[in-house]
């Protein structure tokens, strides 16, 4: 039977000598290797720093204990999405205040977040879901009307853009993740972007215990004595990590030229199928192309992972609305009539396989499968 991983990464020789090339060398935690990386993806952006670290959870959780969040306040974000940045927003004792998405785009709906907003609010965390900007500009006007921070979960969208701004230019802060199944990968690990100096500052101190020098800095320069300036925490990237993403970074626009050709296929080839839909994709974005995402009737969603997975096709559900987890009903309240069209979304998506390297029979096949089933 034919066999196609729900994702490939990308890493081939270069990476490979890349990383050989740090485990020779003496020095293999955060230090030239990383710095190169950080420059490259600022770079990248036009953003002003990167700083990298452990994973986008690290980041998010970092950011929002940068600005100073804690109980009593309250963070606004999307239900539709992994877990990981509402448990940040918990982790820092604020509360995790859901709204609904669009129920085009599955984005947090923006109309919706000004009813959401009290004078506990200090801050809004939009998803790029699936790798389709939220409207920043939209976005910003709110957040500057009411005083509040924003904080980007960009781990979907590393090469997106929305009326060509992009992640963490105009907010102030965004966390990008190289989790295993991201557009660029080490395993593990992740980043945060921002043009806020002060922020900054603050998270690289945090990243590494609160301590004032790193091991760099103490490594390479005349001793001196580093202070601890606040009890931080350990998040920093190191430079195995950051040798494995380098050159993957250099390749990183020819992958997405490689994936595009490969949804206007997938388009192509399932347009004749009735009973699929899918998330729609604004005008003015450029979509950073992370997941493809098929919408079908929520009746017979599961019956659908199902047979494709018994036909060798690997599948994802993006996502389980978070509102719907134990915890967050248990413990917070949240209820399953909540949230209708994160529900819907959640209960009727299904992601295929998607990578620059998966091949157009591959798809045939993917295609023939979902119109036998369907
Ligand atoms: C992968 C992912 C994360 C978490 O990234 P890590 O680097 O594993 O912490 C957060 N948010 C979204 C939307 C993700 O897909």
């Amino acid at each position: 039977m034919q066999k196609i991983e729900f994702y490939r990464h990308n890493i081939g020789k270069k990476e490979i000598q890349a990383v050989s090339k740090v485990l020779k060398s003496i020095f293999l935690t955060t230090g030239s290797v990383t710095e190169e990386f950080e420059k490259k993806f600022a770079d990248y952006l036009q953003v002003r720093h990167v700083l990298g670290l452990t994973s986008a959870t690290a980041g998010l959780f970092l950011l929002i204990k940068a600005m100073d969040i804690k109980e009593g306040d309250e963070v606004i974000t999307t239900p539709l999405s992994f877990v990981s940045a509402a448990n940040c927003i918990l982790h820092c004792g604020a509360k995790c205040v859901f709204v609904d998405v669009d129920k085009n785009t599955g984005n947090i709906d923006i109309d919706l977040i000004k009813q959401k907003i009290t004078d506990r609010t200090k801050a809004i965390l939009p998803v790029h879901l699936y790798g389709v900007m939220n409207d920043m500009k939209r976005m910003k006007a709110i957040a500057d009307k009411y005083n509040l921070k924003i904080i980007e979960d960009s781990a979907h969208c590393i090469e997106g853009e929305i009326d060509g701004i992009k992640p963490g230019q105009i907010s102030d802060g965004a966390a990008f993740s190289f989790y295993a199944t991201k557009n660029i990968t080490s395993g593990e690990g992740g980043l945060v972007a921002t043009n806020n100096d002060e922020l900054a500052d603050k998270i690289r101190i945090l990243r590494l215990h609160g301590m004032s020098l790193d091991a760099a800095q103490r490594y390479t320069k005349k001793f001196t004595q580093y202070d601890v300036l606040v009890p931080g925490y350990k998040y920093n990237m190191f430079d195995i990590q950051a040798a494995l993403l380098l050159t993957q970074l250099e390749r990183i626009d020819k992958m997405w030229e490689q994936k595009k050709e490969i949804f206007k296929y997938y388009y192509e080839k399932l347009k004749d199928i009735n009973g699929i839909s899918y998330p729609s994709v604004p005008e003015n974005v450029k979509h950073s192309l992370h997941l493809f995402t098929i919408w079908v009737d929520p009746e017979k969603r599961d019956e659908i992972i199902v047979k494709l997975q018994e036909k060798g096709i690997g599948v994802a559900v993006n996502f389980k609305p978070i509102h719907l987890f134990k915890y967050y009903r248990e413990k917070l309240g949240y209820k399953h009539g909540m949230f209708p069209e994160a529900v819907r979304i959640g209960a009727s998506t299904i992601s295929l396989p998607f990578y620059a390297k998966l091949k157009k029979k591959e798809i045939d096949y993917i295609a023939k499968v979902l119109k036998d089933i369907i």
